[in-house]
């Protein structure tokens, strides 16, 4: 058993699914499970019917629906021929009618709760066209409701698996479908009372390989429009190297400095039951990509590079000019926590602490919630840049013509924080 998981971008258009069709029909175990993301901005462009729904503006939130729907007409009218597009137009049809129905009632309280509710349709009906196009492929396939499958906890937007029961439902699932193919979405799961979870934002790879520890998969491969592990983006930079094969370790710390092929959840369970990673270009399926499991031997041959933009600084000291100890620092790290605040990089002096995090609506309830006892200065607009395996020469060209606030090194990884 193989796991396959397809991101937005390739099931985008028609020939995007065209070419999912080819890379399925190439599989080269004959029981295979499939993962998608939801169509391409479809997420995005569900948050905004989710905004509009709790604002209580439903004709907004309607027509918002329309455009999402039309979107997913074009997909299907263009991959299947004559009249099987009508029946497949009307299954679309329904998952929309259900999303419209869903917004014409009042929302709850629980706007992560909502959240779930709205955004899981991206899934559920890219995965029903996937669906749709592999039969019309003759191939044996089954359609099934990831929430089925994954059972979580009801930590709404960030739901955390529950891998003991997951695991049970995915064995006695598979033992029971008589499928060669079995699809299923990525991001989404169910609450033990059935609610609809999601798992993070871009949390299908993460699916990928929940899946693939449940199966006990031999490998996981996640099909994307890069050649595989990049040292860089190279949406920024014109010279980037692939990693052809990484250890779990370093595909680990890669993705928790931010590298984006990668979701940060995805290595530990593939790590944890020694699951080779493959990540290959959808464009290409013969190319090696890259792969990550036990080696070592590659790791540190090439810095690797990773720059996030638009962070923000922000130091936090004791009003009393007291020491930054233990005790403020149980009070400052319980905050981060509660307001769901991630530190992209953290750095203590006497009097203050300070982190990287991104810039988001959280960050300002925290702010309030830190300033009755903390003085709280920001930084904004500052880039955070990581350089693993670095020398010199990378730093200097990282580095260069800017302001470094913050510099932090260990033996293999150097980080700067730079305002421009
Ligand atoms: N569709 C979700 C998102 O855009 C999950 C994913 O793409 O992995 O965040
Ligand atoms: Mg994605």
């Amino acid at each position: 058993m193989e796991v396959y998981k397809f991101g937005g971008a390739s099931v985008k258009d028609s020939p995007g699914l065209k070419n999912l069709g080819e890379i399925v029909l190439k599989r080269k175990s004959n029981k295979l499970i499939v993962v998608v993301s939801a169509m391409a901005k479809t997420t995005n462009a569900l948050e905004e019917v989710l905004f509009s729904w709790q604002d209580g503006d439903v004709k907004n939130a309607l027509d918002k629906i329309e455009t999402i729907k039309l979107a997913h007409h074009k997909i299907v009218r263009e991959s299947f021929p004559g009249l099987s597009s009508e029946s497949v137009l009307n299954q679309v049809n329904d998952f929309f009618l259900k999303l419209a129905a869903l917004v014409k009632l009042s929302p709850s309280e629980n706007k992560s709760y909502n959240y779930d509710k709205v955004v899981s349709f991206g899934e559920l009906v890219s995965t029903h066209i996937v669906y749709q196009y592999l039969l019309s492929l003759k191939l044996s396939c089954a359609w099934v409701d990831a929430g089925d499958l994954i059972r979580s906890d009801n930590n709404y937007r960030n739901a955390k698996i529950d891998w003991d029961k997951t695991r049970d439902n995915c064995q006695k699932y598979l033992t029971k479908s008589k499928a060669d193919i079995i699809i299923t979405q990525g991001f989404i799961a169910k609450t033990a009372e059935g609610q609809r979870t999601t798992l993070g934002r871009e949390g299908s790879d993460f699916t990928g390989a929940i899946l693939a520890y449940s199966v006990d998969a031999e490998s996981l491969t996640i099909w994307k429009d890069v050649p595989g592990l990049l040292n860089a983006d190279p949406r920024k930079f014109p010279d980037t190297v692939k990693l052809d094969e990484i250890s779990y370790r370093e595909a680990l710390e890669l993705s928790y400095y931010g590298a984006s092929v990668i979701h940060p959840k995805t290595v530990k369970p593939l790590q944890n039951k020694s699951i080779p990673l493959y990540i290959k270009p959808f464009g290409d399926c013969t190319a090696s990509g890259s792969k990550v499991y036990h080696a070592d031997h590659y790791d540190a041959d090439v810095p690797s590079y990773i720059v996030k933009e638009k962070q923000i600084l922000i130091s936090i000291s004791p009003r009393d000019f007291s020491f930054m100890v233990e005790e403020h620092l149980m009070g400052v790290f319980a905050a981060f926590a509660k307001h769901g605040i991630t530190m992209n990089l953290m750095q203590n002096s006497a009097i203050s602490f300070s982190a990287v995090v991104d810039d988001s609506q959280q960050l300002k309830d925290l702010v309030e919630h830190l300033k009755g006892d903390f003085q709280v200065l920001y930084n904004t607009e500052v880039s955070l840049v990581t350089i693993r395996h670095y020398n010199e020469d990378i730093i200097k060209r990282l580095t260069n013509g800017k302001n470094v606030l913050v510099e932090q090194k260990t033996r293999q990884t150097a980080r700067f924080v730079c305002a421009s």
